[in-house]
């Protein structure tokens, strides 16, 4: 009965069939639209109180999981009950707002109802957006929706069926917005700024990165990231981009240059950091401060190092120096360098300053207040003269490989920066997907990954064209995540896709997509 399109971590676009109607969702049903599902005999909320209790009393239904009430829960309460959702849809029931829904569907809601929407309208309260006014304190109504008209207050006169109507519209524009952030994956941008207009739905959040298993976020996605709250720092694009980059890193020097980062992704393309190579041949390995994000060199295009925004005032929180040099730190020490250049001033140099006594390398600062100025430069030129000339692009992509897939190769790598290739004669192996911050392979590497068993997808023995279906995937690689590249095969063809949900999703599932096939080839 539901049929799924695309995996936002915890969230997804699917479509659900209800009483015969295909609905696409997240979707908000209309209380008329409800079907004779069961609501059990007890709110969500009495699972904390008594467990035992709820067991009996809590919904059954074999098609979704239906919550009731989830704004009485407190924010860890709301975390723990979407983490104990099985694999049925979600029915998050009398409990969406325009304010909480974002978060409701970020946390796996698939369906929701305008029910508090009704209730709010029957207690006066209209809706403008999440704020909420008294409806007596309004002349007119300032909406011109299809119930509202801007009509004088005092002259409508079904007054709190007219509000109702309205507030459900509030809501179903909430959810609509919803699906649209979730099909281009930036759901998670929208619910930050979102959660920041209640304390608990901020806890709720922070509740959420830390409690839940979030092992069907994706490594690599086509959105831009935000780091504009707090809570970015704990998303898990983060963290897992600095576990695996620390695991991969490889560096070649004894030295390491320390740059700021710049507005304009990949750094390399950026004007300063081009500048700076023009004036001096930078043999040594680079690791570029950013806030939160820490990026040798070699990683910049990866996802979300490739495509992030950050608010720049040159003003550094003490919290974004503890977190950003506590990585730079670790990033130091394992490329075990003897020492390090900081070619940084203002808030950069306050993190590197920050770790300066507790690594063991000797630490040179080479900028005053211009990193570009002739001084600095002449600067920078004297401590890192004399290193042998090193084939970057070339390490691009071997860290690439290593991030991604665990395996190294050779071959020669072509193309103007950032689109570089890797090929082996005129045979193509592999280019850098911009857009998902990723390497896109080709035959023959796609058939290492077959050959080890990594990645890969097990389908039928059927035509394969643009999409395969979760009812056709025999067996998955657990280790696959919502947009990896994956290797899918049967016994005459083998070929590259995106997968849309994670490895489990598509042996256990018996509908939706699995992946989208990018090119396929004869076994
Ligand atoms: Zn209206």
């Amino acid at each position: 009965m539901f049929y799924h399109e695309k995996r936002e971590g915890f969230a997804r676009a699917g479509k659900i069939e209800i009483d015969g109607r295909t609905i696409a969702t997240p979707a908000m049903l209309e209380v008329k639209e409800i079907p004779e599902w069961d609501f059990g005999l007890a709110p969500t909320s009495l699972k904390f109180l008594n467990e035992e209790l709820y067991e009996r009393l809590k919904p059954q239904n074999e098609e979704v999981e239906v919550l009731t009430s989830l704004h009485l829960l407190s924010p860890k309460q709301l975390v723990q009950t979407f983490e104990e959702t099985g694999k049925k849809p979600v029915y998050a029931a009398s409990s969406a707002l325009p304010s909480n829904v974002s978060l409701l569907v970020y946390l796996g809601a698939d369906l929701v109802d305008n029910v508090l929407a009704i209730a709010k309208a029957y207690s006066g309260v209209f809706l403008m957006g999440e704020i909420e006014v008294q409806v007596e304190k309004l002349q007119r109504f300032p909406c011109n929706c299809i119930h509202c008209q801007g009509k004088p207050v005092d002259e409508v006169d079904n007054l709190y069926e007219t509000v109702a109507r309205h507030n459900t519209e509030m809501l179903r524009m909430e959810v609509e917005k919803c699906r649209r952030l979730i099909l281009e994956e930036e759901l998670r941008n929208y619910v930050e700024s979102k959660v920041k207009l209640n304390p608990e739905l901020t806890s709720a959040l922070r509740f959420s990165d830390v409690l839940r298993d979030h092992s069907v976020f994706p490594r690599f996605k086509k959105s831009r990231c935000n780091f504009s709250a707090t809570e970015s720092f704990n998303r898990f694009e983060v963290k897992y981009f600095f576990n695996r980059a620390l695991e991969c890193y490889q560096p070649f020097s004894d030295a390491v240059l320390l740059l700021p980062c710049t507005a304009r992704k990949p750094y390399l393309t950026s004007r300063t950091h081009r500048f700076l190579r023009s004036k001096v041949k930078i043999n040594v390995n680079e690791i570029i401060i950013s806030s939160p994000l820490v990026v040798p060199r070699e990683l910049e295009l990866l996802y979300p190092a490739v495509n992030y925004d950050t608010p720049v005032t040159g003003y550094w929180s003490d919290e974004e120096i503890s977190f950003v040099s506590k990585w730079l730190k670790r990033f130091i020490e394992k490329g075990g360098f003897s020492k390090v250049i900081a070619h940084v001033t203002g808030g950069y140099r306050k993190v590197v300053e920050r770790i300066e006594n507790e690594i063991e390398a000797e630490v040179v600062y080479t900028a005053n207040d211009n990193i570009l100025s002739d001084e600095s430069i002449e600067c920078l030129k004297r401590e890192i003269e004399g290193y042998e000339r090193v084939d970057l692009y070339r390490r691009i992509i071997d860290h690439m490989l290593s991030y991604q897939f665990g395996i190294s190769w050779n071959g020669e790598v072509k193309g103007r920066y950032p689109d570089l290739e890797l090929f082996e004669g005129r045979k193509r192996l592999a280019r850098v997907d911009r857009i998902y911050g990723m390497l896109d392979i080709y035959e023959d590497i796609a058939a290492c990954l077959l050959e080890k068993n990594i990645y890969t997808v097990e389908i039928g023995d059927f035509d394969v064209k643009g999409t395969i279906f979760a009812g056709g995937v025999v067996k998955a690689d657990e280790n696959i995540r919502p947009n990896d590249l994956v290797v899918f095969h049967n016994s005459s063809i083998f070929g590259v896709g995106i997968s849309a949900m994670s490895g489990r999703e598509m042996a256990e599932s018996e509908r939706g997509v699995a992946v989208r096939v990018k090119r396929k080839f004869s076994l």
